[in-house]
């Protein structure tokens, strides 16, 4: 397949836009190309109008294991059949909970969610609980969750509230900081004394995949012990897919607190606040999350499996060569059409984009890059059978293999050559 057509899809999004606002359920999807899949299985999609995929964005990270991994949707059917919510404990939880604090490795505690935003809340309110003070420190560029007192968007260089309706004076409680700039935070805690958490996405997924430089995760740990903060690792992207003990194994930094979401159920909604258990156990001394659906017999079951598949078959290895070669091939494809596609970031989680391929270190960087010309030739690979972010970040799966990888370097040399045609 070379070049799709989406007469049926067209059909289903004009129906869903009658149906519901702008015909998508989260506005991260308002953007760019608008497709009705079928179905997933492994690392490619199938569309209503008999299109396929390759999928390099795995529903923004889930699917670690590609889509539909039978070692997890076996267990969560056969699970399943025992209920779902009792409003008490079941006996998956046990077990769920050991495998993910023994996979983790560093953490004392875990509670189970629904989402990475929640899970990040009450990592900001546990820090606050423990250390008494207010405020906390994130980065530029980071995303922590769409609530009011997370959510921000940069124009002109400057920090605003993203969305109409949100209450800015919530974005008084933060200090935001360049990513990798420890002088700038030695400087915040210098200044301040009312610092709860600094909260960090380890790899910054979410802006360009800037990785940490040397050091500067080991500094932030420092900072925050001299300066008695709680340090949130958010690894809602980075957990089980950097390593199977995620950024804290791969840097070897052990927060006070991480979150986890996206990887750690094999595409289910689960995510999960961990820590030691001098600061989990606040939940039991005034401190509240709470959740309906927390720690459902599905959710558990997802966890165990993919936790299970991951430990047995580690699949970091393979993913490791897929993305390196496909990061490779995507340079040397770029150059080869006069295109200047750019790629930084992990082989596991990767961003292209266009412009200056020197390596960007923190998000202001991101101006000397064209995102928005990028974006626009993501059109051009939903229209050759690549299914990737606008946002440039491409994330690799257990699932990608040899097959995937020569379909995704003719597809791309065939998408360049009709961007330059
Ligand atoms: N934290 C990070 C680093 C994320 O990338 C995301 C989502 O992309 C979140 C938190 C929020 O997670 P969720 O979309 O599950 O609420």
């Amino acid at each position: 397949m070379t070049s799709t057509t989406h007469t049926r899809s067209a059909r289903f999004d004009l129906r869903a836009r009658d149906l519901t606002p702008g015909g998508v359920h989260s506005n991260v999807r308002l953007g760019g190309p608008r497709v009705c899949f079928d179905r997933g299985e492994g690392a490619w999609l199938y569309d209503i109008d008999g299109n396929d995929y390759v999928d390099y964005l795995l529903g923004q990270g889930p699917s670690l294991l590609g889509h539909a991994a039978p070692a997890v949707n076996a267990v969560v059917a056969r699970e399943a059949r025992r209920g779902s919510v009792f409003g008490s404990q079941h006996v998956l939880e046990n077990e769920a909970g050991e495998l993910f604090l023994d996979t983790v490795g560093w953490a004392e505690r875990v509670r189970f969610g629904l989402t990475g935003t929640e899970a990040d809340q009450a990592a900001l309110r546990l820090a606050r609980a423990a250390t008494g003070r207010t405020k906390f420190v994130r980065f530029e560029g980071t995303y922590h969750g769409w609530l009011d007192n997370v959510l921000v968007t940069s124009v002109d260089g400057r920090i605003r509230p993203a969305s109409a309706g949100q209450l800015a004076h919530h974005l008084d409680e933060t200090y935001f900081l360049p990513y990798n700039d420890v002088a700038a935070l030695e400087k915040a805690f210098a200044n301040h004394d009312d610092i709860a958490a600094v909260i960090v996405e380890p790899v910054m997924c979410n802006s360009a995949a800037i990785q940490p430089r040397d050091g500067f995760l080991d500094e932030v740990r420092r900072l925050c012990d001299r300066h008695g903060s709680v340090l949130i690792f958010d690894e809602v992207i980075t957990g089980f897919r950097v390593a199977l003990g995620g950024a804290a194994e791969k840097y070897g930094v052990t927060p006070d607190l991480a979150v986890y979401g996206k990887a750690m159920a094999g595409g289910w909604p689960v995510s999960a606040l961990a820590g030691s258990a001098a600061l989990m156990d606040q939940l039991t001394a005034g401190v509240v999350h709470s959740g309906t659906f927390n720690s459902s017999v599905p959710a558990c079951a997802a966890v165990i499996a993919t936790l299970t598949e991951l430990r047995q078959a580690p699949p970091y290895e393979r993913i490791e060569a897929h993305g390196g070669t496909l990061m490779r091939k995507i340079g040397e494809l770029g150059a080869a059409h006069g295109v200047p596609l750019r790629v930084q970031g992990l082989p596991v989680a990767f961003h292209a984009s266009f412009g200056d391929p020197r390596t960007i270190h923190h998000h202001a960087e991101l101006e000397a890059i064209d995102t928005a010309g990028y974006a626009k030739f993501v059109e051009v690979l939903v229209g050759h059978g690549i299914w990737v972010a606008p946002r440039g970040i491409w994330y690799v799966s257990a699932a990608h293999g040899e097959r995937e990888l020569n379909a995704v370097v003719d597809r791309l040399d065939s998408a360049l050559a009709a961007e330059t045609r």
